[in-house]
């Protein structure tokens, strides 16, 4: 089967997948602050407007709509907030004024309790965005997307306990990452205020598939005619790669304490282009309509790259920003070992990515060679070198410990000891452990390894580790060609599946 990759693809992808950088975590106050309420209303007849209230008791005097995103625009969010006002229980209008970006001051003691009403004009689509609008805001003719930041304005920084009830058209629906607190009814309950800002919202006519394992909930939103189509493929491959990655790590994703989910919402709409980003535990995607093959795999890729980050990213994470190789880079080792472990990728594509996405963009990264992977910051300006370079540095710990410890061991026991020693604790790990960790597993000490390809400056030598598998691997003129061994022996044959996620 021929498979190709061309630029499209890479700078798709490449745009994606840094946009999992990782969201200040926030602590939450222990205390309820209780009565918090949005109500929105959508109509048929003006589905371009969202009508909002927001009900609450006044905690300082500072309304703002999320500081995430926006930024191209002078008023930010609030440019798409229109009738702003705010009356007190008894009805009395209280003065509100503008403040710089999606800010206003209320003119109202704390404690007061007020009802904020505005509309939500969806003119985001007439805007630039650099993520893609998929992170902000658009209509379709099947119904309407939001994301928590576009949508809610809010009063205090660590509220909990939210709630939100939409009405909507008689024949749509409503698709969320929160609670339903009553079933027929479209009222939600909201842990945090992070997990509203975080949100991601789909109202319409669309259809939604539940995958369900354990406490945890994947909520896939399918939007228009020709992903409807294809609904029971992406039902399967979700479920493939859900059902791998919890096999593989020993359970369902279990993050820290004041960071808890039990739903992450997945979106996918028909579009003019092909696009994806992920915000909070939620993933929005758009595919080209009528796109190709092609289109329709830059989707999965998004989704199981930035869905394996619930274990790899949520369930448990580094400390500090000198192991963002390892968060990215092992996480692309797993997309790839998902999407063949469902099918999507046969052993010719699984090798030709790695070579046209992964090695190419390695090995044009002018910081390859300068700089050390460690260097978190420099993620989004050397996509090679982080995300591609911690791809080959999981390639090589994972062919260094199958072949110490004849196939015994392998990176999987590393990613299953994680999240079994952090998952559910607000603990993280040191670059220092990892080290410790892959030394043990191999029984090598990997202190070289470290000083030389990742504290150090030093290209990975790729090529000599696919050849301790059974492969023939070759770099040459900023590729590497990778093809299997004619003959080779049982062990090494073990070796090399163990790279396709075989066991
Ligand atoms: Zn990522």
């Amino acid at each position: 089967m021929k498979y190709s990759l061309p630029g499209r693809f890479m700078k798709i992808l490449i745009l994606f997948l840094t946009l999992g950088a990782a969201l200040p975590s926030t602590i939450y106050g222990k205390q309820e602050k209780p009565g918090m309420h949005y109500s929105i209303e959508i109509t048929s007849d003006e589905y371009k407007k969202a009508r909002v209230e927001f009900s609450f008791s006044v905690q300082d005097s500072l309304l703002h709509m999320s500081s995430i995103g926006a930024n191209q625009i002078p008023k930010r969010w609030a440019a798409f907030v229109h009738d702003l006002k705010a009356v007190t229980e008894d009805g009395n209008p209280l003065k509100i004024e503008d403040l710089e970006g999606a800010q206003w001051k209320i003119h109202a003691p704390k404690g007061t309790q007020v009802i904020l009403s505005y509309t939500i004009h969806l003119d985001h689509e007439n805007y630039s965005w650099s993520g893609g609008v998929d992170g902000a805001a658009y209509a379709r003719e099947w119904g309407v997307f939001y994301t928590g930041r576009s949508l809610f304005i809010m009063n205090g920084e660590k509220n909990i306990n939210l709630e939100a009830t939409f009405k909507i058209p008689e024949t749509w629906k409503i698709s969320t990452p929160w609670d339903q607190i009553e079933k027929g009814v479209n009222s939600y309950s909201i842990a945090t205020q992070a997990h509203l800002e975080d949100s991601m919202i789909f109202a319409g006519k669309h259809e939604e598939k539940i995958i369900k394992r354990d406490q945890f909930e994947l909520i896939f939103v399918l939007g228009g005619s020709e992903i409807i189509a294809q609904k029971e493929s992406f039902g399967q491959l979700a479920t493939g790669i859900m059902d791998y990655y919890i096999e593989l790590m020993g359970g369902i994703p279990n993050p820290a304490p004041d960071n808890a989910f039990n739903k992450s919402i997945v979106i996918i709409n028909s579009y003019s282009g092909t696009d994806g980003e992920v915000i909070g535990n939620n993933i929005s995607i758009l595919l080209e309509a009528g796109g190709d093959q092609l289109s329709q795999m830059v989707g999965m890729f998004i989704f199981a790259h930035e869905f394996f980050h619930l274990w790899n990213g949520k369930s448990f994470a580094p400390v500090n920003n000198d192991c963002e190789w390892f968060k990215e880079g092992f996480s692309n080792y797993y997309t790839l070992k998902s999407l063949f472990h469902v099918g999507y990728l046969n052993r010719e594509s699984y090798l030709q990515t790695l070579n046209n996405l992964f090695y190419k963009k390695y090995d044009e990264d002018d910081g390859v060679g300068r700089l050390s992977m460690t260097d978190g910051d420099q993620k989004h300006e050397h996509w090679g070198l982080i995300y591609s370079g911690g791809l080959f540095a999981a390639i090589a710990q994972d062919m260094i410990i199958r072949t110490a410890t004849k196939n015994e061991k392998s990176l999987d026991d590393l990613m299953r000891g994680l999240y079994q020693k952090y998952g559910g604790t607000d603990q993280g790990y040191s670059l220092e452990e990892i080290q410790s960790s892959l030394s043990q597993m191999s029984g090598l000490d990997q202190s070289a390894f470290f000083e030389s390809y990742i504290q150090g400056v030093q290209r990975i030598p790729l090529e000599d580790y696919l050849n301790m598998a059974g492969f023939n691997a070759s770099e040459e003129n900023g590729n590497i060609n990778i093809s299997l061994k004619k003959e080779s022996d049982l062990n090494s044959s073990e070796i090399t599946n163990g790279l396709f996620g075989i066991n």
